[in-house]
């Protein structure tokens, strides 16, 4: 897909991984519908790509809610035009190990507040607005592009039962959406960054950052534009679908 003025949506866009994915396919000429919780923060992702030159807009919505997801996608169409694109990439961490054993007891577990806050949040709320932008791309004939961001998490990673289990869930839907929705002129795609400069991996303490700097064979976290060339390619490819495009400088976990 040529993305100039293509209406492409991106969850989470105010912030990261969405905000660099939304300059660079705003540069290649994408008009963006920034889609997010926080109406501030929008507003100011908004303004910074605009002084860029870059045409985008703001919606609030939370990922989580269907009938927010709904509405969203139902006003980008009002607004601009029912979308050519949608990048699923708002998502959370809420980390803890399924269990903490003190002296052969357990201590602490997982709560199910804290894995039903991620699945809700990074696997529901990419269903739902999958589920929005594929029913808009069929209606609209013109079939369309979409992304859903995973993570290097998804083959399994302490202290992230709920994250991992997500994660490994995105992917399943990129497989799944591949072959039910090719017959629309539908394509799909996942991202599956490793350890990406964010105010995600900022929240982590410094010694951490350090030690999983040291484990990375490229010896260093990658950049939030690393991730969005990783989506550019994704969009730019009309034989790719259904498949992970791996960017997390040759980390295994
Ligand atoms: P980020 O900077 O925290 O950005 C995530 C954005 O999503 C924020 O603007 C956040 O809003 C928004 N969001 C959260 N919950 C939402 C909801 N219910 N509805 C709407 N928006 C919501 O995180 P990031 O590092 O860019 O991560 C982006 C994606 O990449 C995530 O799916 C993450 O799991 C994935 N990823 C990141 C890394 C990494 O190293 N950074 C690695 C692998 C995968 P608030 O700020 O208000 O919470």
């Amino acid at each position: 897909m040529n993305v100039t003025n293509k209406v492409i949506a991106i969850t989470g866009g105010a912030s990261g991984l969405g905000y660099a994915m939304a300059e660079r396919l705003g540069k290649q000429g994408a008009i963006l519908a920034l889609l997010d919780r926080n109406t501030l923060a929008l507003d100011e992702a908004v303004s910074a790509l605009s002084v860029q030159g870059i045409n985008a807009h703001g919606f609030p919505l939370d990922v989580a809610n269907e009938q927010s997801v709904i509405e969203a996608f139902s006003d980008i169409a009002d607004r601009l035009e029912p979308v050519d694109g949608c990048v699923n990439n708002a998502g959370i961490t809420d980390d803890a190990l399924l269990l903490k054993v003190k002296d052969g007891v357990v201590a602490k577990r997982m709560s199910l507040e804290a894995w039903q806050r991620v699945i809700d949040v990074n696997l529901t709320g990419v269903f739902l607005c999958g589920r929005e932008a594929a029913s808009q791309m069929v209606a609209s004939g013109k079939g369309g592009v979409i992304v859903n961001i995973s993570s290097i998490s998804r083959a399994g990673n302490m202290g992230q039962t709920n994250y991992a289990a997500a994660k490994a869930g995105v992917h399943a839907l990129t497989v799944t959406w591949a072959k039910e929705l090719a017959q629309y002129g539908i394509r799909t795609g996942s991202v599956a960054p490793g350890f990406i400069v964010t105010p995600m991996t900022a929240a982590m303490r410094p010694d951490m950052q350090e030690k999983i700097a040291s484990e990375i064979p490229l010896k260093q976290l990658g950049e939030a534009d690393n991730i969005a060339q990783s989506l550019a390619f994704i969009f730019e490819n009309d034989y790719f679908t259904g498949r992970i495009v791996e960017c997390d400088g040759g980390l295994r976990i």
